[in-house]
């Protein structure tokens, strides 16, 4: 095993500094980390240990009402506030539908939004995966790769990101706030994760050193409560990966839909926020037909990597299931269970 320092800093500050050198990696709950560095995937040469830094387990409401969520919050603590299910229902649907109940109590926001792909390659270390090894090449692409990428891969990398949670994070305009070498900053959500292009083995925009310390969502997110679901097919019941999974939230009014937002998961190397299917459903009403079309604007420009071309048209159904879902009403208790893409819509009441 390789050997590696492990720190434990009191300070943000003295995290960021002690995490600037190369070689060296935050660690959080550790329930991705581990496995790969157990695995030999993942080789630092130090683990900067930022569970035990103040502040950053916290909740709260602005005063311009955003809601900050600190880096260290679990995904089950966010999940089960009653306050934050009430005002984001799609957010903790697809929290509640991550991991199983043991992860969900340890993982960590900050962890969740920069865990990496679930390509079996890149776990593998005896194939050549550029992720892990720039220059290898990819062993997916005439691989077993059913579970890989339909938009925005490249000739390098055809992995898709395995989270649900950034998925309706996408949607909504979370902006994730970063502490580095010189000091705060703020991105939006959309632009924190890559696509490959020749850099496969950059996952974000982060460079070393920068810490995730909070991830906010905006006022207006709340808008869309009504009428939010997050829906996810994946290969067995009980917790796995999702397959495809799509984040649907839509303000109705006089019944029309005055915004809409949609972002999908497991199609791309980051969460697919879906601008254009979003334009096609302004002002108009709910119907079949609009959801239809919003579904192939989704899926322009998609295309298999390989042996997955029925994920274009799973995720097409999913998107008009999810919006069907949405417009039918957030279910009063959410989420009741996670979202089956079966369930009935009828019994889907917002009071
Ligand atoms: C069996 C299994 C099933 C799973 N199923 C799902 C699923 O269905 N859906 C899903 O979304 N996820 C799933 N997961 C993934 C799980 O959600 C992640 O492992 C977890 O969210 C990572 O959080 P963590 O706190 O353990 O991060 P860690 O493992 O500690 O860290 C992950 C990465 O994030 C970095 N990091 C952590 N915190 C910060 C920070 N504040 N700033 C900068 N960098 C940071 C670390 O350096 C590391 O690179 C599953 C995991 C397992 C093991
Ligand atoms: S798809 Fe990406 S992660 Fe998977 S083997 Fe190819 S380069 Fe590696």
């Amino acid at each position: 095993m390789k050997r590696f320092d492990y720190v434990r800093p009191a300070t943000v500050t003295e995290a960021v500094a002690a995490a600037a050198q190369p070689g060296a990696v935050y660690l959080a709950a550790g329930t991705n980390l581990l496995d790969l560095m157990k695995g030999n995937v993942s080789r630092p040469d130090r683990l900067v240990d930022v569970t035990h830094l103040d502040g950053l387990d916290r909740i709260e409401t602005l005063a311009d009402g955003s809601l900050r969520i600190g880096a260290l919050v679990s995904n089950a603590d966010l999940a089960h506030d009653a306050e934050f299910a009430r005002s984001y229902p799609a957010v903790a649907e697809a929290l509640l539908s991550g991991a199983s109940a043991q992860l969900r109590n340890a993982a960590t926001v900050g962890g969740n939004l920069l865990q990496r792909t679930r390509c079996a390659y890149f776990y593998d270390t005896a194939s050549r995966c550029n992720k892990r090894e720039p220059g290898s090449g990819c062993d997916a692409r005439d691989g077993e790769n059913r579970g890989h990428a339909v938009l925005g891969w490249s000739e390098s990398c055809i992995a898709t990101h395995p989270s649900d949670f950034c998925v309706p994070l996408a949607a909504l305009d979370a902006a994730v706030e970063i502490e580095g070498r010189g000091g705060r900053r703020e991105i939006a959500f959309d632009d924190l994760h890559r696509l490959p292009g020749d850099t496969p083995e950059r996952d974000t925009v982060l460079e070393p050193g920068d810490l995730i310390v909070a991830v906010r969502l905006p006022p207006v997110a709340r808008g869309f409560a009504a009428h939010a679901r997050y829906l996810k097919v994946r290969e067995r019941t009980s917790y796995a990966f999702a397959v495809v999974s799509a984040a649907a939230a839509l303000r109705i009014e006089d019944g029309k839909i005055a915004e809409a937002r949609l972002a999908l998961g497991g199609v791309a190397a980051k969460p697919w926020r879906a601008r254009g299917a979003e334009e096609v459903l302004r002002n108009v009403a709910p119907t079949a037909d609009a959801f239809q079309e919003a579904a192939r604007r989704a899926l322009e420009g998609a295309k298999p990597s390989g042996d997955n071309a029925f994920k274009i048209e799973l995720t097409r159904r999913i998107v008009m299931r999810a919006l069907t879902l949405a417009t039918a009403g957030t279910p009063a208790r959410i989420p009741a269970l996670p979202a089956s893409p079966f369930a009935a819509t009828s019994g889907a009441l917002h009071v």
